[in-house]
């Protein structure tokens, strides 16, 4: 069921991630002023499937004949004219926002869905059921994902394996017969604190002797072994900022601590042939998002640029040197 912005804020507040901003921890990711300006553009994701104006563009009809509607950001578009729509609704928010952040969740699962078969083509495995059946789940939910995809790294002339902290890596550190565990550190994660759930997914292609490092998986944001360290989401609190004080994004460096996953979330774990795929096949789509996502922002800094001209009581006929800052912009 489609959520509205209120159902979503409600729903942050009904999860308990352990999350700090600024060395301190935050209680209550929807309540928190410092990431207000972050849950106000997802909450806008939300919105904008409920109105009427937007809805066209931000609702995807179930293919089941069902009558349910998804939210758009979380489909993975179908044909050519679905690419173009996800264009149009990325452009839309980002106009509004500055960044969609939710589209990613869509992206990620167009990867995972398309490596999964390929995965599964190879190796005989269950990847593309389990991915198909969470992709329902966060579709029926209506629910914010984030990517955790960014590795922190270490040494970058080494390979995952080769580093001295193994964790700054995520990697699977127990294989049981019920899941997974795995820990650490994923990097610049945008809006985590206020998503969901994150898919964590291998942010490079991997050797043999990093197979522990090609994992894939989903996690519930408030899953146990799971800390947030975020920035504050735009500029809250900040009277001058007259955008960033309403709308911003947040990102976080996810620390996980020998996180359980069962199996029906686990979408790689040891096929290290294919993590490139995987990685591969996320940036593609999300690539192709980013143009809307530039196209968004843009129309956001004309608009401004034009404000702020006509502010200044200034006319771009005349005075040339604005006119052609305002060019270069469109
Ligand atoms: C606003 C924002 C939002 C983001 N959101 C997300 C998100 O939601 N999820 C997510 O997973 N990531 C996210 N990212 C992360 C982004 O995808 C990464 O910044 C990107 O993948 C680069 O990784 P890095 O920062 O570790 O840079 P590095 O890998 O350290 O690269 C830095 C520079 O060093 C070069 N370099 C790296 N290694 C070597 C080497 N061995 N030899 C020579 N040169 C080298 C690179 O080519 C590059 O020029 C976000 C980033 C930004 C800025």
């Amino acid at each position: 069921m489609l959520m509205s912005a209120t159902d979503y804020r409600e729903s942050l507040r009904r999860l308990t991630p352990r999350v700090f901003v600024d060395g301190r921890t935050v209680a209550s990711v929807a309540d928190d002023p410092t990431l207000l300006p972050g849950v106000n553009a997802v909450a806008l994701s939300y919105d904008f499937a409920l109105r009427e104006d937007t809805s066209t563009l931000m609702r995807v009809a179930a293919a089941d004949g069902s009558g349910r509607d998804y939210n758009r950001m979380l489909h993975v578009p179908q044909n050519t004219d679905e690419l173009l729509q996800k264009l149009e609704a990325v452009r839309l928010i980002c106009r509004y926002t500055g960044c969609a952040q939710r589209y990613l969740g869509g992206d990620a699962m167009a990867g995972i869905l398309q490596a999964a078969a390929e995965i599964d083509a190879e190796h005989g495995g269950e990847y593309l059921q389990r991915a198909q059946a969470w992709y329902q789940h966060i579709r029926d939910a209506d629910l914010a994902v984030g990517i955790a995809m960014t590795d922190a790294k270490g040494d970058r002339s080494k390979r995952p394996h080769a580093q001295d902290n193994p964790d700054t890596y995520v990697h699977i550190v127990e294989r049981r017969a019920d899941g997974i565990v795995i820990s650490g550190t994923k990097a610049i994660v945008t809006g985590a604190p206020y998503m969901h759930e994150l898919l964590v997914m291998p942010g490079r292609a991997m050797t043999a002797a990093d197979a522990d490092f090609a994992v894939c998986c989903a996690v519930p944001i408030d899953v146990e072994g799971l800390t947030l360290v975020a920035r504050p989401a735009g500029r809250p609190g900040e009277a001058a900022a007259l955008f960033s004080n309403r709308f911003g994004q947040s990102t976080a460096v996810c620390l996980f601590d020998k996180v359980f996953v069962p199996w029906e979330r686990v979408f790689l774990a040891g096929e290290w042939r294919h993590s490139a795929t995987l990685t591969y096949a996320y940036a593609t789509h999300h690539r192709h998002t980013c143009i809307a996502a530039r196209a968004g922002y843009g129309d956001l800094l004309i608009g401004a640029g034009t404000l702020m001209t006509e502010a200044n009581g200034l006319d771009t006929d005349r005075a040339h040197g604005l006119r052609e800052a305002m060019t270069d912009l469109i």
